[in-house]
């Protein structure tokens, strides 16, 4: 039996069709969301990053503030700017490209970011509010994986996950929001990671597999449960000479085999990658909003 695939795009652009919807109001009540998209240094794969991310912007009516910076930009130049885009009302959201270069202190940079402005979810607040469960932005990705899921009619509540990555980004957050007294989580939640033993083992237990190792081939067909739900957050370059570019994106999750025993899969790419700029766009426009009513 061959698994059912689960489409990424589709599901984002129904995401990103009814964002349109809300900014069309918002603009109606006088707030047209804007997010400032932050960019240091020129990363060929960040700047391709920023611009799919301006492009999103644009298609459901997000003003797009673009700032190019140079790697040699000081640390405290870039804590003034951001001290300027918090303070700028036409500005809801404040997105930093991660990684910096070197000599920038990440920490130091994302917590300058007001919380109130944290679209990216990275903020000691918003994970802080996260992991108490009370209302605050969710980071991008762990947010697109559980809205696939509940557009995949897949059950969370009391199925077994088993997460393979605990990044500060993805896995642990991801962790949190599936095992949370709330909708989309009541999950129990196992996170593996390089220290665990028998990860095989683990994952054949799981109703739920959510690999974010960034390792391809990290879950293959023998470690998966029949039937099972298998999400790939992971995105990974691999050599091959008959692309032009030279090579070509594929998951953690190998996926020829492993979709020939799970119930479900997601692909890559076109899996989890549009829901993460989906929610980016989703932060943005709650951001402009909780700026309205505090406005009201
Ligand atoms: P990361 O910071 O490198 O973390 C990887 C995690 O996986 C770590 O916790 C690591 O364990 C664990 N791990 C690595 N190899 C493993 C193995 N063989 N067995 C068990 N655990 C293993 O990576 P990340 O930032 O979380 O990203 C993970 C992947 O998701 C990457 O491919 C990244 O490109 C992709 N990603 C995709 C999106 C998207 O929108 N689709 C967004 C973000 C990230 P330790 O903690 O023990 O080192």
């Amino acid at each position: 039996m061959s698994a059912r695939i689960i489409n990424g795009k589709a599901i984002a652009s129904n995401l990103r069709e009814q964002l349109t919807e809300d900014v069309k109001k918002l603009i109606t009540d006088g707030i047209r969301p804007g997010l400032a998209v932050v960019l240091v240094g020129e990363d060929p794969a960040s700047i391709s990053y920023v611009s799919a991310k301006e492009r999103d912007c644009e298609k459901v009516g997000i003003y797009s503030r673009d700032i190019r910076l140079s790697p040699e930009i000081s640390q405290d130049k870039l804590l003034k700017l951001i001290e300027e885009l918090n303070a700028d009302p036409d500005i809801h959201g404040i997105l930093v490209q991660l990684p910096l270069p070197e000599g920038l202190n990440e920490e130091t940079v994302i917590s300058a970011i007001s919380p109130d402005k944290d679209v990216d979810g990275f903020h000691p607040v918003s994970i802080g509010r996260l992991v108490l469960n009370l209302d605050g932005f969710i980071p991008c990705t762990p947010h697109g994986v559980i809205k696939m899921l509940e557009a995949a009619d897949v059950t969370i509540e009391g199925s077994d996950v088993v997460i393979v990555g605990r990044s500060r980004i993805v896995g642990a957050p991801l962790a949190n929001l599936l095992f949370r007294k709330a909708p989309g989580g009541n999950a129990t939640v196992t996170v593996c990671h390089t220290r665990t033993r028998d990860l095989a083992e683990k994952v054949r237990q799981a109703d739920i597999v959510i690999a974010a190792a960034g390792r391809p081939g990290t879950v293959t067909a023998d470690m998966v449960k029949e039937g099972a739900v298998v999400i790939d957050v992971g995105v990974n370059r691999v050599e091959d000479a008959s692309r032009q570019r030279g090579y070509r994106l594929v998951g953690d999750v190998d996926f020829d085999s492993v979709k020939e025993v799970a119930g479900a899969i997601s692909p890559v790419p076109g899996g989890v990658g549009p829901l993460t700029r989906a929610m980016l766009l989703w932060n943005t426009v709650i951001s402009a909003r909780n700026a309205g009513s505090k406005l009201a």
